[in-house]
């Protein structure tokens, strides 16, 4: 009789301990439950909120809104971001919920420009620069999205020859220099080598050491291929590209002149990192030499540097001939990901 007894008292303080506890989680509960069916919203919206808004959350819901649940249905949705789309659609009530919850994600400083699809997709592109945003949403000459990041990493929504800066030497077989960006005054390298006539045929065989190397193994690479390079023209100084641009400027104007040759101390061909190979000439590209280079390259470290259909980023039309040493290992990322030297080093090196 007595065993009985004593098997009926932990189940009957455990069943005090659950009534316990049920009571005091539907106590707890129930003053937000309230609220939120005061605002308007039904049981099923209610537990929606319960489940994804964290507790200290609940109280910035203050009417009911659909969109609300909108957001917190969205597939995108982050708890600890709810806060900010609030916010954020506060301001952008007309804008569509997945382009707010895609730019939250991306950055809480984008809340200063106003929500929308284009800002939405730029964010989400690969080459997307923060500080860039002002400058894609500016431009208008392209619908392309992809195209307006590369153009604007590149600095080209700027007109040629505005917004200069000095080239950073220090950035070595990357130094970068076009259009927007010069080399010092007087620079040059210290390094030079002469190509020996097996390698070059021109007047200008001056290539920094290191890309001279690369530049006579890729020969002897592709001779083995039966394709036969050689050197037109390399380091070119200062004083050689003053005479150069200034005879180009008299026989066809400035305008002109800028399209294909470069202006004093903006021209790569200070750098001594490249080389124009064979016929500087648009008919080289139909080369079997032109095809060679266009597909091994890289693997000696050399890129294609003014490639077709990126006139508008390197501001330099096609020069199938015209390569640049920026080393085996970039030079393979720019081939891969289908780059110029600007992309890449906005993306890569700047950013
Ligand atoms: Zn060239």
């Amino acid at each position: 009789m007595k065993k009985r007894k004593l098997k009926k008292e932990p189940l009957i303080f455990l069943f005090v301990i659950a009534c316990i506890l049920v009571y005091y989680l539907n106590f707890r509960s129930k003053p937000v439950d309230k609220s939120l069916s005061s605002l308007g919203y039904s049981s099923k919206e209610v537990s929606i909120v319960m489940k994804n808004v964290s507790k200290n959350d609940y109280k910035f819901i203050k009417k009911y809104d659909d969109s609300i649940i909108n957001i917190i249905s969205s597939r995108d949705y982050k708890k600890e971001n709810f806060k900010k789309y609030l916010d954020y659609y506060e301001k952008n009530t007309d804008s569509d919920i997945n382009d707010i919850i895609t730019i939250i994600n991306s950055d809480y400083d984008l809340m200063k420009y106003k929500a929308s699809s284009l800002l939405a997709s730029l964010v989400k592109e690969k080459y997307y620069i923060y500080k860039n945003t002002a400058r894609y949403l500016d431009y208008t000459k392209e619908k392309d999205v992809s195209k307006i990041i590369s153009i604007v990493n590149s600095k080209a929504d700027y007109e040629f020859y505005t917004n200069t800066s000095v080239s950073n030497i220090d950035d070595g077989n990357l130094v970068l220099v076009n259009k927007f960006y010069h080399l010092p005054d007087k620079y040059e390298p210290n390094d030079l080598v002469t190509l020996t006539s097996k390698y070059n045929q021109g007047a200008n065989s001056k290539l920094r050491k290191e890309a001279a190397d690369a530049f006579m193994k890729m020969v002897d690479g592709a001779m083995l291929d039966n394709i036969i390079l050689k050197n037109s023209s390399a380091y070119r100084s200062y004083d050689y590209q003053v005479s150069l641009y200034e005879r180009y400027v008299k026989r066809d104007g400035k305008e002109k002149a800028d399209i294909y040759s470069a202006r004093p101390g903006y021209s790569e061909h200070q750098t001594g990192l490249c080389t124009d190979i064979n016929t500087i000439d648009s008919s080289f590209a139909n080369t079997k030499e032109a095809k060679w280079l266009k597909d091994n390259a890289y693997k000696y470290g050399f890129i294609l540097r003014f490639p077709k259909d990126k006139e508008n980023i390197t501001g330099y039309k096609y020069e199938p001939w015209h390569y640049r040493y920026v080393g085996e290992k970039i030079a393979k990322i720019i081939y891969d990901e289908d780059l110029t030297l600007e992309e890449y080093y906005a993306y890569y090196v700047e950013k």
